[in-house]
């Protein structure tokens, strides 16, 4: 069925703008810490830098442009009534460390390339449609991320200001280190009625497009996750003395919970996942029976209760399969992160775009979190994917192609241009 698949041609105008967004995507990841790498974190020299190039390209685009109180950059292009709740496009323009080019700085620059279409084509909606370049997604420097959305939603934990990086600058010193205030963080919040909703474009960061062979996927929810520090506590013995058939052996029985835990999660659908992810054996010793086994256990999936429901199925058989051994089995929860279901509607409109472009519309839920979790606290939430090769990110070998990110602009643009109340 895939390899059927026709995909409608896209316009002259789109192709370029794809040329455009590639070679802006190049410009941008030039502007890095690090010779022959990318990598631009927050509030470093390189993030206002980056800052500034994307604000050129919004006052060509005719929007109106700022930087906010924590750092993002932000444009505006006005629609007929001022007084609308504008419709907000938006990605981040930090990174990892030796980073790839795509992963977020594409959800930026195809917006940019949907507002200059209507600047170009002197489009105005019923409502403005403002961009966001969130300042700090990944939470490289801090080690505490979405920093640029929330200060969007106004969400900023009173700690943050505190928080060091590895050189022990505080994010208060490095604000006033680049001219911000730690005193006016407030100032960048947005009212809820600001924003009708808020569309993202981002890079899959996984291989299921791929696998369908289709440039374009609407996201379903962020996937939410849970993990949890997990123990099988057995007998340590003499691994030449005990029979078979007399050891409490900790690392058989985490084996078989191992197993177990890939067949019901894989039983289960629904686009679950589990992972064993760490394992550490004690005493561990070539001659010695393992008596204890710690190992975690990472689940995710897009629905909450879905999560709940398996989490709790393979806890069940953890301690199943320790009574049976006659071991004992302890897991506890360290962290955990509700899943971010995006709008219907606005999935309805990404989803008639990709239909009408690829022919077939295709949905999946993201396993990777965005800026999208913190802005679905306040406005609804829509996200577009873009395949990139073999699902590869977080690494410079992160690959998307002209010709896929042409379907992306094209069906970025009449996505946006839906608001009009007109058809696609
Ligand atoms: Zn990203």
């Amino acid at each position: 069925m895939a390899e059927a698949l026709t995909l409608a041609a896209v316009s002259h105008s789109a192709a370029r703008a794809a040329g455009r967004v590639m070679a802006r995507c190049d410009t941008l990841a030039a502007i890095s810490e690090t010779p022959g790498q990318l990598t631009r974190v927050y509030l470093s020299a390189e993030h206002l830098q980056a800052n500034r190039q994307v604000g050129e390209w919004m006052a060509e685009a005719g929007m109106r442009v700022w930087q906010d109180s924590v750092g993002n950059i932000c444009g505006r292009y006005e629609g007929q009534d001022p007084s609308a709740p504008a419709l907000l496009l938006g990605s981040h323009l930090d990174s990892v460390r030796n980073a790839g080019r795509y992963d977020g700085p594409l959800g930026v620059l195809t917006a940019l390339e949907v507002v200059s279409h209507m600047h170009q084509n002197g489009i105005r909606l019923p409502m403005a449609v403002e961009i966001v370049g969130f300042c700090d997604e990944e939470g490289t420097r801090f080690g505490i991320t979405l920093l640029g959305s929330r200060g969007l939603t106004g969400t900023w934990p009173a700690d943050w200001l505190e928080r060091q990086d590895a050189q022990g600058i505080t994010v208060a010193q490095a604000m006033e280190n680049v001219g911000l205030s730690p005193l006016t963080i407030g100032a960048s919040q947005r009212a809820a009625s600001d924003f009708c909703a808020y569309l993202e474009l981002h890079i899959e960061q996984g291989p299921c497009l791929q696998g369908a062979n289709v440039p374009l996927g609407v996201v379903t929810a962020i996937n939410g996750a849970r993990r949890l520090n997990c123990e099988f506590t057995g007998h340590a013995g003499h691994a030449g003395t005990v029979p078979m058939g007399q050891r409490q052996d900790a690392l058989t029985a985490a084996a078989e919970w191992t197993l177990a835990i890939e067949t019901l999660t894989t039983t289960a659908g629904r686009n679950l996942v589990a992972t064993v992810g760490t394992l550490e054996c004690l005493p561990g010793a070539v001659n010695v029976i393992p008596g204890q086994v710690k190992l975690s256990l990472d689940v995710r999936g897009p629905r909450d209760d879905d999560l709940g429901a398996l989490q709790k199925v393979l806890l069940a058989q953890g301690h199943e399969i320790a009574a049976r051994r006659g071991l004992t089995f302890a897991a506890e929860q360290f962290y955990g992160i509700c899943a971010t279901e995006c709008d219907e509607s606005l999935q309805h409109r990404l989803s008639q775009s990709v239909l009408h472009l690829q022919g077939q519309a295709m949905s999946l839920p993201s396993g990777a979190g965005h800026d999208a979790i913190a802005m679905a606290e306040c406005w609804p939430v829509g996200m577009l994917f873009v395949r990139c090769k073999d699902g590869i990110s977080h690494h410079p070998d992160e690959s998307v192609t002209t010709g896929d990110v042409a379907y992306a602009v094209q069906a970025y643009i009449n996505t946006v241009l839906s608001f009009d109340g007109g058809h696609l």
